[in-house]
Formats: C-alpha cells, structure tokens, sequence
C-alpha cells in the first residue's frame, strides 16, 4: 500500500453542482462518466476539457478547472450532447450557465466580444465578405445590404446583460 500523501488533495465542493441540480435535466450527479457526450460532440477537437470532464468538474465543484481554460467557449449549443445522453442530461445547457458564470468572473473570451459587436453593428452574425458577395453573384442570388434591421438588434443587446461584457 502506497502512504504517500499527495501534495494537494482534492476538496469537494457540491455548491457549484448545487446550482444545477433543481433544474429539470440538469442534475449533474445523475452522469456517471460513460463519455458518449464527448464521443458526438463537434467542437470536442477544439477543447482541452471535453464535455464529460467539464460534467466531471461540476460534480466535484472544480471550478478552477472550467475557468482555468476556455474550452466552455467553444461549444456551439448544438445539443448533440443532450441528444446522446443516455441519462438524459442537458449538458448543453449547463455548459450554457457556466459560460454566464465564467463570463461574470473572468471576462468574455475577444472572439465573442467581438462577434456581439459585429451583431449590434450590422445585425449580422458572420461578416459579409467581398467573398460572400461574389459567391451570391455566381449563385445569382441578391446583393445584401451592409446591415439588417434599423438597428433593433443594438437595441436588444443593450437591454440585456451581455452589454456589461462587451464593455469590460
Ligand atoms: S452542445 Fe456544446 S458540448 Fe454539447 S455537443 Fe454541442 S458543441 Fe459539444
Ligand atoms: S453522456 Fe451523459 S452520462 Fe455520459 S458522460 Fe456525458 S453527461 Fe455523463
């Protein structure tokens, strides 16, 4: 038998799975690591915590670990993760939360700040490149205008939160 202490020991906080567990389909002591999550999910290549082990790290309220890097950034709430649960988990959804949570803390990672603005300057939600015009020209569709809406879109965002975030 091995005596060695570790160095640190791992403390257990249920407070941050706390945050879920009332919530229908967000109870994350019900996951039990089969990692079909992770398997199916499109963004899992682009993350250094995969969506079992961000699961993992709430039941054992390693908040750290989220915020320690931005793989929660990169999912794209496809829910794909939600679909293959065989315990019906909405990962997507509490990956959803944490964002809100890490953002609160630490910030928006640029890509989002940046893409918010481009929505609440243009209403757009990907940039209208002299590459899209021309492919839409080949294609014979319409030419678009520059911005969508009279600006509704800034008006929205300036009603919620996010605005706080893009700011900072
Ligand atoms: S919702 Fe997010 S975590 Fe779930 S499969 Fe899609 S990209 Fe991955
Ligand atoms: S698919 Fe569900 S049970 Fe399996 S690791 Fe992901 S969250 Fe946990």
């Amino acid at each position: 038998m091995n005596d060695k202490v570790p160095d640190k020991l791992l403390k257990i906080d249920r407070s941050l799975a706390q945050k879920f567990i009332k919530t229908p389909g967000q109870n994350p002591y019900l996951c039990y690591q089969c990692n079909k999550c992770s398997c199916g999910c499109p963004a899992a290549h682009k993350m250094t915590l995969l969506p079992h082990q961000i699961m993992r790290a709430v039941q054992l309220g390693q908040m750290e670990m989220i915020l320690d890097n931005d793989s929660i950034f990169y999912c794209s709430f496809c829910h794909t993760c939600l679909e293959r649960c065989p315990q019906g988990i909405a990962v997507s959804e509490i990956i959803s939360k944490l964002k809100g949570m890490v953002a609160k803390i630490k910030g928006m990672p640029s890509a989002y700040k940046d893409e918010f603005k481009m929505i609440a300057e243009t209403g757009r939600t990907s940039p209208l490149t002299s590459a899209v015009r021309r492919r839409r020209e080949q294609l014979g569709l319409p030419s678009l205008s520059e911005t969508v809406g009279k600006g509704e879109a800034k008006k929205i965002i300036k009603k919620t939160e996010i605005i706080s975030y893009i700011e900072k």
